[in-house]
Protein backbone atom coordinates (compact mmCIF):
# COMPACT_ATOMS: atom_id res chain seq x y z
CA UNK A 1 0.00 0.00 0.00
CA UNK A 2 1.08 3.48 -0.67
CA UNK A 3 -0.46 7.20 0.69
CA UNK A 4 -0.72 9.70 -2.11
CA UNK A 5 -1.30 13.37 -2.01
CA UNK A 6 -2.40 15.45 -3.97
CA UNK A 7 -1.06 19.09 -4.81
CA UNK A 8 -3.05 21.66 -6.77
CA UNK A 9 -2.73 25.45 -5.51
CA UNK A 10 -1.05 24.45 -2.21
CA UNK A 11 2.46 24.50 -3.86
CA UNK A 12 4.40 24.13 -0.70
CA UNK A 13 5.75 21.30 2.31
CA UNK A 14 5.40 23.56 5.23
CA UNK A 15 2.24 23.81 6.77
CA UNK A 16 0.10 22.03 4.62
CA UNK A 17 -2.27 20.41 6.16
CA UNK A 18 -3.28 17.32 3.37
CA UNK A 19 0.31 16.97 3.52
CA UNK A 20 0.82 16.85 6.75
CA UNK A 21 -1.79 14.09 7.07
CA UNK A 22 -0.60 12.41 4.28
CA UNK A 23 2.95 11.81 5.47
CA UNK A 24 1.54 10.92 9.37
CA UNK A 25 -0.96 8.34 7.66
CA UNK A 26 2.24 6.74 5.70
CA UNK A 27 4.72 6.51 8.30
CA UNK A 28 2.73 4.91 10.91
CA UNK A 29 1.89 2.42 8.64
CA UNK A 30 5.34 2.10 7.34
CA UNK A 31 4.13 2.72 3.80
CA UNK A 32 5.34 5.10 0.80
CA UNK A 33 4.09 8.48 0.25
CA UNK A 34 3.65 9.76 -3.15
CA UNK A 35 3.18 13.29 -4.41
CA UNK A 36 1.00 14.26 -7.15
CA UNK A 37 0.28 17.34 -9.73
CA UNK A 38 -1.83 17.58 -12.56
CA UNK A 39 -1.83 20.10 -15.29
CA UNK A 40 -5.00 20.29 -17.18
CA UNK A 41 -4.53 22.63 -20.10
CA UNK A 42 -8.57 22.50 -19.88
CA UNK A 43 -8.66 23.79 -16.78
CA UNK A 44 -6.55 26.67 -17.67
CA UNK A 45 -8.66 27.55 -20.26
CA UNK A 46 -11.89 27.07 -18.47
CA UNK A 47 -10.42 29.57 -15.99
CA UNK A 48 -8.71 31.69 -18.26
CA UNK A 49 -5.37 30.61 -16.05
CA UNK A 50 -2.90 33.63 -17.15
CA UNK A 51 0.41 32.16 -18.89
CA UNK A 52 2.55 34.21 -16.20
CA UNK A 53 0.79 32.32 -13.29
CA UNK A 54 1.02 28.92 -15.13
CA UNK A 55 4.93 29.59 -15.91
CA UNK A 56 5.13 29.93 -11.63
CA UNK A 57 3.17 27.14 -10.83
CA UNK A 58 6.14 24.80 -13.18
CA UNK A 59 8.81 27.05 -12.04
CA UNK A 60 7.33 26.04 -8.38
CA UNK A 61 6.69 22.73 -9.04
CA UNK A 62 10.65 21.92 -10.11
CA UNK A 63 11.60 23.88 -6.63
CA UNK A 64 8.87 21.53 -4.82
CA UNK A 65 10.31 18.61 -6.65
CA UNK A 66 13.69 19.49 -5.50
CA UNK A 67 12.48 19.90 -1.94
CA UNK A 68 10.55 17.21 -1.96
CA UNK A 69 13.34 14.43 -3.13
CA UNK A 70 15.60 15.63 -0.17
CA UNK A 71 12.69 14.32 2.44
CA UNK A 72 12.86 11.03 -0.13
CA UNK A 73 9.53 11.73 -1.32
CA UNK A 74 8.72 11.42 -4.65
CA UNK A 75 6.50 14.31 -6.85
CA UNK A 76 4.72 12.71 -10.03
CA UNK A 77 3.42 15.21 -12.67
CA UNK A 78 1.59 14.19 -15.44
CA UNK A 79 -0.65 16.22 -18.21
CA UNK A 80 -4.30 15.28 -18.51
CA UNK A 81 -5.69 16.82 -21.44
CA UNK A 82 -9.31 17.11 -20.29
CA UNK A 83 -10.77 18.23 -16.57
CA UNK A 84 -13.38 15.79 -16.75
CA UNK A 85 -10.44 13.04 -16.76
CA UNK A 86 -8.81 13.64 -13.42
CA UNK A 87 -10.31 12.03 -11.21
CA UNK A 88 -10.34 8.91 -12.58
CA UNK A 89 -6.52 9.11 -14.08
CA UNK A 90 -6.07 9.53 -10.74
CA UNK A 91 -7.66 6.90 -9.42
CA UNK A 92 -6.05 4.58 -11.91
CA UNK A 93 -2.60 5.73 -11.03
CA UNK A 94 -3.40 5.36 -7.22
CA UNK A 95 -4.54 1.98 -8.03
CA UNK A 96 -1.20 1.42 -9.97
CA UNK A 97 0.92 2.47 -7.41
CA UNK A 98 -1.23 0.41 -4.94
CA UNK A 99 -2.08 3.03 -3.43
CA UNK A 100 -5.54 3.14 -0.63
CA UNK A 101 -5.76 6.55 0.72
CA UNK A 102 -5.31 10.21 -0.97
CA UNK A 103 -5.36 13.18 0.69
CA UNK A 104 -6.24 16.79 -0.55
CA UNK A 105 -6.93 20.57 0.55
CA UNK A 106 -10.33 21.57 0.02
CA UNK A 107 -10.60 23.90 -3.71
CA UNK A 108 -13.70 25.55 -2.98
CA UNK A 109 -14.56 27.05 -6.66
CA UNK A 110 -17.60 25.42 -7.94
CA UNK A 111 -15.88 22.92 -10.64
CA UNK A 112 -13.05 21.93 -7.89
CA UNK A 113 -16.11 21.32 -5.12
CA UNK A 114 -17.76 19.11 -7.86
CA UNK A 115 -14.57 17.84 -8.91
CA UNK A 116 -13.72 16.26 -5.51
CA UNK A 117 -17.43 15.25 -4.93
CA UNK A 118 -17.07 13.28 -7.58
CA UNK A 119 -13.36 11.36 -7.22
CA UNK A 120 -14.60 11.03 -2.80
CA UNK A 121 -17.58 8.84 -4.47
CA UNK A 122 -15.44 6.93 -7.38
CA UNK A 123 -12.89 6.58 -5.09
CA UNK A 124 -15.43 4.73 -2.55
CA UNK A 125 -16.38 2.78 -5.34
CA UNK A 126 -13.02 1.60 -5.96
CA UNK A 127 -11.92 1.17 -2.60
CA UNK A 128 -9.33 4.13 -2.16
CA UNK A 129 -10.14 6.38 0.48
CA UNK A 130 -10.46 10.19 -0.39
CA UNK A 131 -9.66 12.77 2.47
CA UNK A 132 -10.61 16.21 1.12
CA UNK A 133 -9.52 18.77 4.15
CA UNK A 134 -9.98 22.79 4.78
CA UNK A 135 -6.69 24.36 5.20
CA UNK A 136 -6.76 27.86 2.34
CA UNK A 137 -8.63 29.59 5.16
CA UNK A 138 -7.59 30.50 8.35
CA UNK A 139 -10.68 30.18 9.26
CA UNK A 140 -12.68 27.44 7.43
CA UNK A 141 -15.75 28.26 5.55
CA UNK A 142 -19.06 27.67 7.53
CA UNK A 143 -17.54 28.18 10.79
CA UNK A 144 -18.88 31.78 11.14
CA UNK A 145 -22.46 32.65 11.33
CA UNK A 146 -24.01 35.97 12.60
CA UNK A 147 -26.38 35.81 15.24
CA UNK A 148 -29.16 34.84 13.88
CA UNK A 149 -27.31 31.66 12.19
CA UNK A 150 -27.24 33.46 8.89
CA UNK A 151 -23.89 34.39 6.84
CA UNK A 152 -22.45 37.32 6.65
CA UNK A 153 -22.73 39.41 3.63
CA UNK A 154 -20.93 42.48 5.32
CA UNK A 155 -16.81 42.59 5.92
CA UNK A 156 -16.85 44.24 9.53
CA UNK A 157 -19.17 42.19 11.72
CA UNK A 158 -17.49 39.21 9.82
CA UNK A 159 -14.43 40.39 10.69
CA UNK A 160 -14.87 40.56 14.22
CA UNK A 161 -16.49 37.05 14.45
CA UNK A 162 -13.67 35.84 12.89
CA UNK A 163 -11.01 37.56 15.22
CA UNK A 164 -13.28 36.03 17.93
CA UNK A 165 -13.27 32.94 16.42
CA UNK A 166 -9.46 32.46 16.33
CA UNK A 167 -9.11 34.00 19.94
CA UNK A 168 -11.49 30.97 21.22
CA UNK A 169 -9.54 28.73 18.59
CA UNK A 170 -6.18 29.41 19.28
CA UNK A 171 -5.10 26.11 17.74
CA UNK A 172 -6.16 27.45 14.42
CA UNK A 173 -3.00 29.53 14.03
CA UNK A 174 -0.80 26.07 15.01
CA UNK A 175 1.01 25.34 12.11
CA UNK A 176 1.59 22.13 10.65
CA UNK A 177 5.10 20.72 10.57
CA UNK A 178 7.07 19.69 6.97
CA UNK A 179 7.43 16.36 6.80
CA UNK A 180 10.49 14.29 8.00
CA UNK A 181 12.01 11.82 5.19
CA UNK A 182 9.84 8.73 4.45
CA UNK A 183 12.45 5.86 4.51
CA UNK A 184 9.53 3.37 2.88
CA UNK A 185 9.49 5.88 -0.56
CA UNK A 186 13.11 4.20 -1.57
CA UNK A 187 14.46 6.11 -4.41
CA UNK A 188 14.67 2.13 -6.04
CA UNK A 189 11.28 1.53 -6.06
CA UNK A 190 10.40 5.03 -6.91
CA UNK A 191 12.96 6.06 -9.64
CA UNK A 192 11.22 6.73 -12.49
CA UNK A 193 9.08 9.53 -10.86
CA UNK A 194 12.19 11.03 -9.08
CA UNK A 195 13.75 10.84 -12.59
CA UNK A 196 10.60 12.05 -14.39
CA UNK A 197 10.29 16.18 -15.60
CA UNK A 198 7.27 19.00 -14.63
CA UNK A 199 5.94 19.32 -17.84
CA UNK A 200 6.17 21.91 -20.48
CA UNK A 201 3.09 24.93 -20.30
CA UNK A 202 0.57 23.85 -22.74
CA UNK A 203 0.99 25.65 -26.11
CA UNK A 204 -1.58 28.31 -25.63
CA UNK A 205 0.10 29.38 -22.26
CA UNK A 206 3.39 29.79 -23.10
CA UNK A 207 5.33 32.70 -22.59
CA UNK A 208 7.59 34.75 -24.99
CA UNK A 209 11.17 34.22 -24.60
CA UNK A 210 11.27 37.84 -23.59
CA UNK A 211 8.25 37.59 -21.48
CA UNK A 212 9.88 34.42 -20.26
CA UNK A 213 13.32 36.94 -18.73
CA UNK A 214 11.08 39.64 -17.21
CA UNK A 215 9.01 37.57 -15.11
CA UNK A 216 11.42 35.28 -13.90
CA UNK A 217 13.62 37.56 -13.08
CA UNK A 218 10.90 39.62 -10.73
CA UNK A 219 8.83 36.31 -9.41
CA UNK A 220 11.25 34.13 -7.89
CA UNK A 221 9.21 30.94 -7.50
CA UNK A 222 8.79 28.69 -4.44
CA UNK A 223 8.22 28.73 -0.71
CA UNK A 224 11.94 29.63 0.87
CA UNK A 225 11.28 32.57 -1.77
CA UNK A 226 7.71 33.21 0.25
CA UNK A 227 9.53 33.29 3.29
CA UNK A 228 12.50 35.24 3.01
CA UNK A 229 9.65 38.23 1.61
CA UNK A 230 7.24 37.54 4.96
CA UNK A 231 10.20 37.88 7.23
CA UNK A 232 11.90 40.77 5.51
CA UNK A 233 8.05 42.48 5.24
CA UNK A 234 8.14 42.00 9.00
CA UNK A 235 11.38 42.92 9.75
CA UNK A 236 11.21 46.72 7.74
CA UNK A 237 8.21 47.40 6.09
CA UNK A 238 4.92 45.98 8.24
CA UNK A 239 5.44 49.17 10.71
CA UNK A 240 4.54 51.67 7.84
CA UNK A 241 2.33 49.58 5.93
CA UNK A 242 -0.70 51.20 7.36
CA UNK A 243 0.17 54.96 6.78
CA UNK A 244 2.13 53.70 2.89
CA UNK A 245 -0.19 50.42 2.12
CA UNK A 246 -2.38 53.07 -0.35
CA UNK A 247 0.63 54.91 -1.95
CA UNK A 248 1.46 52.75 -5.08
CA UNK A 249 4.27 54.44 -5.90
CA UNK A 250 6.02 53.17 -2.45
CA UNK A 251 6.81 49.47 -2.60
CA UNK A 252 5.57 48.81 1.09
CA UNK A 253 2.97 46.32 0.51
CA UNK A 254 4.64 42.10 0.76
CA UNK A 255 4.00 41.49 -2.52
CA UNK A 256 3.09 37.66 -1.20
CA UNK A 257 -0.53 37.71 -3.11
CA UNK A 258 1.06 35.02 -5.58
CA UNK A 259 2.40 33.03 -2.62
CA UNK A 260 -0.88 32.79 -1.08
CA UNK A 261 -2.60 32.19 -4.56
CA UNK A 262 -0.06 29.40 -5.39
CA UNK A 263 0.18 28.52 -2.09
CA UNK A 264 3.71 28.19 -1.61
CA UNK A 265 2.61 30.48 1.86
CA UNK A 266 -0.12 29.33 3.90
CA UNK A 267 -2.70 32.19 5.40
CA UNK A 268 -2.17 30.65 8.53
CA UNK A 269 1.52 30.95 9.04
CA UNK A 270 1.48 34.64 7.90
CA UNK A 271 -0.80 35.57 10.19
CA UNK A 272 1.19 32.99 12.81
CA UNK A 273 4.38 34.99 12.34
CA UNK A 274 2.02 38.74 12.13
CA UNK A 275 0.73 37.72 15.10
CA UNK A 276 3.96 36.52 16.81
CA UNK A 277 5.65 39.98 15.87
CA UNK A 278 2.90 41.84 17.42
CA UNK A 279 4.10 43.54 21.00
CA UNK A 280 0.43 42.12 22.34
CA UNK A 281 0.24 39.07 20.42
CA UNK A 282 -3.13 40.31 19.54
CA UNK A 283 -4.67 39.70 16.09
CA UNK A 284 -6.57 43.17 16.38
CA UNK A 285 -5.07 45.10 18.74
CA UNK A 286 -1.76 46.33 19.56
CA UNK A 287 0.68 47.40 16.68
CA UNK A 288 -1.21 48.94 13.68
CA UNK A 289 0.76 48.01 11.02
CA UNK A 290 0.46 44.14 12.01
CA UNK A 291 -3.05 44.47 12.89
CA UNK A 292 -3.74 46.26 9.80
CA UNK A 293 -2.13 43.38 7.71
CA UNK A 294 -3.52 40.78 9.08
CA UNK A 295 -7.10 42.39 8.46
CA UNK A 296 -6.43 42.16 4.91
CA UNK A 297 -5.15 38.51 4.70
CA UNK A 298 -8.72 38.37 6.93
CA UNK A 299 -10.38 39.74 3.53
CA UNK A 300 -8.99 36.82 1.14
CA UNK A 301 -10.89 34.65 3.90
CA UNK A 302 -13.93 36.58 3.59
CA UNK A 303 -14.55 36.52 -0.06
CA UNK A 304 -13.50 32.56 -0.19
CA UNK A 305 -16.40 32.71 2.63
CA UNK A 306 -18.43 34.04 0.11
CA UNK A 307 -18.18 31.67 -2.50
CA UNK A 308 -18.85 29.11 -0.39
CA UNK A 309 -21.76 30.78 1.13
CA UNK A 310 -23.10 32.12 -2.61
CA UNK A 311 -21.67 29.61 -5.03
CA UNK A 312 -23.51 31.68 -8.11
CA UNK A 313 -20.93 33.94 -7.67
CA UNK A 314 -18.73 31.82 -10.09
CA UNK A 315 -21.38 31.05 -12.64
CA UNK A 316 -21.08 35.35 -13.96
CA UNK A 317 -23.68 36.25 -11.73
CA UNK A 318 -23.57 39.66 -9.37
CA UNK A 319 -23.37 38.54 -5.64
CA UNK A 320 -26.28 41.03 -5.43
CA UNK A 321 -29.26 39.81 -8.08
CA UNK A 322 -30.76 43.57 -8.39
CA UNK A 323 -27.54 44.77 -10.39
CA UNK A 324 -28.21 41.95 -13.15
CA UNK A 325 -30.24 44.42 -15.31
CA UNK A 326 -27.71 47.06 -15.72
CA UNK A 327 -27.40 48.26 -19.82
CA UNK A 328 -23.53 48.30 -20.05
CA UNK A 329 -21.54 49.41 -22.61
CA UNK A 330 -19.59 47.33 -25.44
CA UNK A 331 -17.16 49.42 -26.74
CA UNK A 332 -14.68 47.42 -27.82
CA UNK A 333 -12.00 50.25 -29.29
CA UNK A 334 -12.63 51.69 -25.37
CA UNK A 335 -11.96 48.67 -23.84
CA UNK A 336 -8.85 48.17 -25.55
CA UNK A 337 -7.40 51.63 -24.65
CA UNK A 338 -8.25 50.34 -20.63
CA UNK A 339 -6.70 47.41 -21.45
CA UNK A 340 -3.24 48.56 -23.43
CA UNK A 341 -3.56 51.50 -20.69
CA UNK A 342 -4.16 54.16 -23.52
CA UNK A 343 -7.48 55.88 -21.90
CA UNK A 344 -5.45 59.62 -21.47
CA UNK A 345 -6.13 59.04 -17.76
CA UNK A 346 -2.69 59.10 -16.20
CA UNK A 347 -2.83 56.86 -13.11
CA UNK A 348 -5.49 54.24 -15.16
CA UNK A 349 -3.14 53.76 -17.87
CA UNK A 350 0.17 53.83 -15.58
CA UNK A 351 -2.07 50.84 -13.51
CA UNK A 352 -2.71 49.01 -16.66
CA UNK A 353 0.72 49.17 -18.30
CA UNK A 354 2.11 48.07 -14.07
CA UNK A 355 -0.31 44.91 -15.14
CA UNK A 356 0.75 44.09 -18.32
CA UNK A 357 4.56 44.40 -17.45
CA UNK A 358 4.30 42.97 -14.58
CA UNK A 359 1.39 40.52 -13.89
CA UNK A 360 0.97 42.57 -10.84
CA UNK A 361 -0.83 45.46 -9.66
CA UNK A 362 -1.45 47.97 -6.56
CA UNK A 363 -4.70 47.25 -4.89
CA UNK A 364 -5.51 51.05 -4.43
CA UNK A 365 -4.98 50.90 -8.74
CA UNK A 366 -6.83 47.62 -8.72
CA UNK A 367 -10.08 50.00 -7.25
CA UNK A 368 -9.00 52.68 -9.46
CA UNK A 369 -9.11 50.41 -12.56
CA UNK A 370 -11.87 48.33 -11.82
CA UNK A 371 -14.10 51.40 -11.05
CA UNK A 372 -12.77 52.97 -14.21
CA UNK A 373 -14.12 50.49 -16.40
CA UNK A 374 -17.31 49.81 -14.72
CA UNK A 375 -19.16 53.70 -14.07
CA UNK A 376 -16.43 55.78 -16.40
CA UNK A 377 -16.85 53.47 -19.35
CA UNK A 378 -19.65 51.54 -17.98
CA UNK A 379 -18.53 48.63 -19.44
CA UNK A 380 -19.31 45.19 -18.11
CA UNK A 381 -17.10 44.56 -15.11
CA UNK A 382 -16.81 40.84 -15.71
CA UNK A 383 -14.94 41.88 -18.86
CA UNK A 384 -12.62 43.38 -16.47
CA UNK A 385 -12.88 40.53 -14.15
CA UNK A 386 -11.41 38.43 -17.17
CA UNK A 387 -9.10 40.45 -18.24
CA UNK A 388 -7.40 40.47 -14.70
CA UNK A 389 -7.25 36.41 -14.63
CA UNK A 390 -5.81 36.83 -17.93
CA UNK A 391 -2.73 38.71 -17.07
CA UNK A 392 -2.24 38.40 -12.89
CA UNK A 393 0.07 36.73 -11.55
CA UNK A 394 -2.01 36.20 -8.49
CA UNK A 395 -4.68 35.59 -9.78
CA UNK A 396 -7.57 34.01 -7.37
CA UNK A 397 -11.03 33.70 -8.14
CA UNK A 398 -12.34 34.64 -5.27
CA UNK A 399 -10.71 38.29 -4.32
CA UNK A 400 -10.68 38.92 -7.93
CA UNK A 401 -14.83 38.17 -8.16
CA UNK A 402 -14.98 40.19 -4.65
CA UNK A 403 -12.60 43.04 -5.48
CA UNK A 404 -14.76 43.52 -9.27
CA UNK A 405 -17.75 43.63 -7.46
CA UNK A 406 -16.80 46.01 -4.87
CA UNK A 407 -15.68 48.60 -6.95
CA UNK A 408 -18.27 48.02 -9.76
CA UNK A 409 -20.87 47.82 -6.81
CA UNK A 410 -22.49 44.53 -7.68
CA UNK A 411 -20.69 42.49 -5.19
CA UNK A 412 -20.76 41.38 -1.55
CA UNK A 413 -20.75 44.17 0.94
CA UNK A 414 -19.58 46.59 -2.24
CA UNK A 415 -19.25 50.59 -3.07
CA UNK A 416 -22.18 51.99 -3.14
CA UNK A 417 -22.98 52.94 -6.36
CA UNK A 418 -23.06 56.05 -6.51
CA UNK A 419 -19.80 56.59 -5.00
CA UNK A 420 -18.06 56.92 -8.23
CA UNK A 421 -13.95 57.75 -7.85
CA UNK A 422 -12.80 61.03 -9.88
CA UNK A 423 -9.87 59.16 -11.67
CA UNK A 424 -8.03 62.60 -11.73
CA UNK A 425 -8.88 63.40 -7.62
CA UNK A 426 -7.76 59.26 -7.22
CA UNK A 427 -4.53 60.37 -8.45
CA UNK A 428 -3.67 63.11 -6.73
CA UNK A 429 -4.15 61.79 -3.81
CA UNK A 430 -2.50 58.63 -3.92
CA UNK A 431 -0.04 59.69 -6.31
CA UNK A 432 0.28 63.26 -5.12
CA UNK A 433 3.83 63.40 -6.92
CA UNK A 434 3.32 61.49 -9.92
CA UNK A 435 6.05 59.18 -9.05
CA UNK A 436 3.71 55.79 -9.95
CA UNK A 437 2.77 57.51 -12.80
CA UNK A 438 6.26 58.53 -14.12
CA UNK A 439 7.60 55.02 -13.52
CA UNK A 440 4.73 53.57 -16.35
CA UNK A 441 3.98 56.55 -18.21
CA UNK A 442 7.04 57.41 -19.77
CA UNK A 443 5.51 59.75 -22.54
CA UNK A 444 4.70 61.54 -18.86
CA UNK A 445 8.24 61.76 -17.45
CA UNK A 446 9.32 65.28 -18.01
CA UNK A 447 5.54 66.85 -16.83
CA UNK A 448 6.19 68.92 -13.61
CA UNK A 449 3.91 69.43 -10.86
CA UNK A 450 0.46 68.84 -10.48
CA UNK A 451 -0.37 68.70 -14.48
CA UNK A 452 0.76 65.02 -14.53
CA UNK A 453 -2.51 64.40 -12.63
CA UNK A 454 -3.89 65.76 -16.12
CA UNK A 455 -1.85 66.83 -18.49
CA UNK A 456 -4.17 68.23 -21.44
CA UNK A 457 -6.07 70.51 -19.12
CA UNK A 458 -3.27 71.55 -16.93
CA UNK A 459 -0.91 73.04 -18.81
CA UNK A 460 1.18 70.27 -20.24
CA UNK A 461 -0.54 69.78 -23.59
CA UNK A 462 2.87 70.27 -25.84
CA UNK A 463 4.50 67.93 -24.25
CA UNK A 464 1.78 64.64 -23.98
CA UNK A 465 1.11 65.52 -27.40
CA UNK A 466 4.55 65.66 -28.43
CA UNK A 467 5.28 61.96 -26.98
CA UNK A 468 2.16 60.68 -28.03
CA UNK A 469 0.57 60.52 -24.94
CA UNK A 470 -3.43 60.28 -25.79
CA UNK A 471 -6.48 62.98 -24.52
CA UNK A 472 -9.04 61.60 -21.86
CA UNK A 473 -11.30 58.38 -24.03
CA UNK A 474 -14.05 60.23 -21.80
CA UNK A 475 -15.07 63.23 -19.75
CA UNK A 476 -15.70 62.15 -16.45
CA UNK A 477 -18.59 64.51 -14.80
CA UNK A 478 -20.37 63.49 -18.36
CA UNK A 479 -19.63 59.60 -17.12
CA UNK A 480 -20.42 59.80 -14.24
CA UNK A 481 -24.16 61.21 -15.03
CA UNK A 482 -24.31 58.40 -17.17
CA UNK A 483 -23.50 56.29 -14.80
CA UNK A 484 -25.68 57.04 -11.98
CA UNK A 485 -28.48 57.14 -14.28
CA UNK A 486 -27.90 53.45 -15.81
CA UNK A 487 -27.75 51.84 -12.24
CA UNK A 488 -30.18 53.62 -11.57
CA UNK A 489 -32.31 52.50 -14.12
CA UNK A 490 -30.91 48.78 -13.86
CA UNK A 491 -32.30 49.34 -10.25
CA UNK A 492 -35.45 50.10 -11.13
CA UNK A 493 -35.34 53.91 -9.31
CA UNK A 494 -36.37 56.99 -10.24
P1 LIG B 1 -0.74 43.29 1.02
O1 LIG B 1 -1.29 44.65 1.11
O2 LIG B 1 0.61 43.05 1.60
O3 LIG B 1 -1.82 42.31 1.72
C1 LIG B 1 -1.47 41.01 2.21
C2 LIG B 1 -2.38 39.97 1.62
O4 LIG B 1 -3.72 40.20 2.02
C3 LIG B 1 -2.42 39.92 0.11
O5 LIG B 1 -1.33 39.22 -0.41
C4 LIG B 1 -3.76 39.25 -0.14
O6 LIG B 1 -3.68 37.86 -0.01
C5 LIG B 1 -4.62 39.79 0.99
N1 LIG B 1 -5.38 40.94 0.52
C6 LIG B 1 -5.03 42.24 0.54
N2 LIG B 1 -6.01 43.01 0.06
C7 LIG B 1 -7.00 42.18 -0.31
C8 LIG B 1 -8.29 42.37 -0.89
N3 LIG B 1 -8.76 43.58 -1.20
N4 LIG B 1 -9.02 41.27 -1.16
C9 LIG B 1 -8.58 40.04 -0.85
N5 LIG B 1 -7.38 39.80 -0.32
C10 LIG B 1 -6.61 40.86 -0.03
N6 LIG B 1 -5.83 39.60 -4.82
C11 LIG B 1 -5.39 38.39 -5.22
O7 LIG B 1 -4.66 37.74 -4.48
N7 LIG B 1 -5.76 37.89 -6.42
C12 LIG B 1 -6.58 38.57 -7.29
O8 LIG B 1 -6.90 38.06 -8.36
C13 LIG B 1 -7.03 39.86 -6.90
N8 LIG B 1 -7.80 40.62 -7.72
C14 LIG B 1 -8.25 41.84 -7.31
C15 LIG B 1 -9.07 42.59 -8.16
C16 LIG B 1 -9.56 43.84 -7.76
C17 LIG B 1 -10.45 44.62 -8.70
C18 LIG B 1 -9.20 44.35 -6.50
C19 LIG B 1 -9.69 45.68 -6.05
C20 LIG B 1 -8.38 43.61 -5.65
C21 LIG B 1 -7.89 42.36 -6.03
N9 LIG B 1 -7.04 41.59 -5.20
C22 LIG B 1 -6.63 40.35 -5.61
C23 LIG B 1 -6.71 42.05 -3.83
C24 LIG B 1 -5.43 42.87 -3.67
O9 LIG B 1 -5.37 43.87 -4.62
C25 LIG B 1 -4.15 42.03 -3.74
O10 LIG B 1 -4.28 40.89 -2.93
C26 LIG B 1 -2.95 42.85 -3.26
O11 LIG B 1 -2.78 43.98 -4.06
C27 LIG B 1 -1.71 41.98 -3.29
O12 LIG B 1 -0.56 42.69 -2.94
P2 LIG B 1 0.24 42.38 -1.59
O13 LIG B 1 0.49 40.92 -1.47
O14 LIG B 1 1.41 43.29 -1.56
O15 LIG B 1 -0.84 42.80 -0.51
Amino acid sequence: HAVVHWFKCDLRTYDNKSLYLASKLAKSHGVPLICLHIVSPQDYKAHMTSPVRVDFALRTLEVLKDDLAKLDIPLYTEVVEERRAIPDRILDLCDGWGASHIFCNIEYEVDELRREALMTRKGLERGIAVTAVHDTCVVAPGELSSGTGGQYAVYSPWYRAWVAYIHRHPQQLQTFDTPSPNPASSRQDFKDIFDSNIPEAPENKRLTKEEKTRFRSMWPPGEHEAHERLDKFLKEKVEKYKDTRNFPAVNTTAMLSVHFSSGTLSARTAVARARDANTTNALDGGHVGIKGWISEIAWRDFYKHVLVNWPYVCMNKPFKPEYTNIRWEYDEALFQKWCTGQTGFPFIDAAMRQLNHMGYMHNRARMGVASFLAKDLLIDWRRGERYFMEHLIDGDFASNNGGWGFSASTGVDPQPYFRIFNPHLQSEKFDPDGEYIRKWVPELANVRGKAIHDPYERGSEREAKKNGYPKACVEHKASRARALARYKEGLGRD
